[in-house]
């Protein structure tokens, strides 16, 4: 829906970027205008015709900024359009979340050297990003802890996502246990939370990645990422580099998001389940099966 918002705005002659996070409902007549827009200019580049190809949630950049030119052009603030290629053997559902939540995912753990097997991860919040970062993290080889501030998920968590730890955050006496054990915590919780709890679950150099897009002062006290060096740190989306990365790696690891696939005519019943959450993890929207003209 990022994409689709972007375009939006362009058109109005008011290009803006945005973290795209709250989308407005979109209506069926908008996007099968979307949909016919990449027919109608098809920027093939390395791609031949005929490619199944993806577009993530970073929709393009300029080239020639400097971190378009570090490879992390998901920081340019210029956007020219491109897509990706969709692994041989991938279904494009399956593809769809990883552009997404799996890059989301996948980046910091790849920027900040947290890839190799054997390492302790915290996933703070169980939503979309959250259970595909279990995914990820689990099939990095890591040992993964579900933080969360209920026992709602517990199941979830731990006998259909494969984590293998359920951490309820109010739990004094786990959340005891639990200090100084973690290499790195995603934290994907979008609203106000304390840092100060999580801070604590974290080991000597230990990271914790915001993801959620908060829009409220945060607080810590100095000493507690002091001792521990500590660092709190972000990170948005991911590059194309490692949006093709995240792909071969979970091609490779045979690894499936969990998703809904609906037609077109259900996307108003998804925008209200979305507003309450009732999606298990994502909605993919099939265009092809919704019969659209072109
Ligand atoms: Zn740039």
């Amino acid at each position: 829906m990022a994409v689709w918002k972007w375009r939006e705005k362009q058109q109005d002659g008011q290009p803006e970027t945005h973290l795209g996070f709250s989308p407005p409902t979109p209506t069926l007549s908008d996007m099968k205008w979307w949909v016919k827009w990449w027919r109608w200019d098809p920027n093939v580049g390395k791609f031949t015709v005929g490619d199944t190809v993806g577009v993530g949630c970073i929709v393009g950049c300029c080239g020639n900024c400097r971190p378009c030119k570090s490879d992390v052009e998901q920081y340019c603030n210029k956007k020219i359009w491109f897509v990706v290629k969709i692994p041989e053997g991938m279904s494009p559902e399956q593809a769809a979340p990883l552009l997404c939540a799996g890059v989301t995912v996948y980046s910091p753990l790849n920027h900040f050297g947290l890839k190799q097997s054997g390492l302790r991860g915290g996933i703070l919040g169980l939503g979309g990003v959250g259970h595909m970062g279990v995914k990820i993290a689990k099939s990095m080889g890591h040992h993964v802890t579900v933080i969360s501030s209920s026992d709602k998920k517990r199941v979830e968590a731990l006998d259909h996502l494969g984590a293998d730890d359920y951490l309820v955050s109010s739990d004094a006496t786990r959340m005891q246990e639990l200090a100084d054990s973690l290499d790195y915590i995603i934290d994907t919780v979008p609203v106000f939370h304390p840092l100060e709890p999580y801070l604590s679950l974290l080991k000597l150099d230990g990271k914790l990645i915001l993801m959620g897009v908060i829009n409220t002062p945060l607080q810590f006290l100095s000493p507690v990422v002091m001792l521990g060096r500590k660092t709190i740190t972000g990170s948005f989306i991911g590059s194309m580099k490692e949006t093709e990365d995240v792909l071969e790696f979970c091609k490779e690891k045979d690894l499936t998001s969990m998703i809904e696939v609906v037609n077109m005519d259900y996307i108003n019943t998804a925008f209200e389940r979305l507003e309450k959450n009732d999606v298990r993890y994502r909605f993919v929207v099939d265009v092809a099966g919704s019969k659209l003209s072109p």
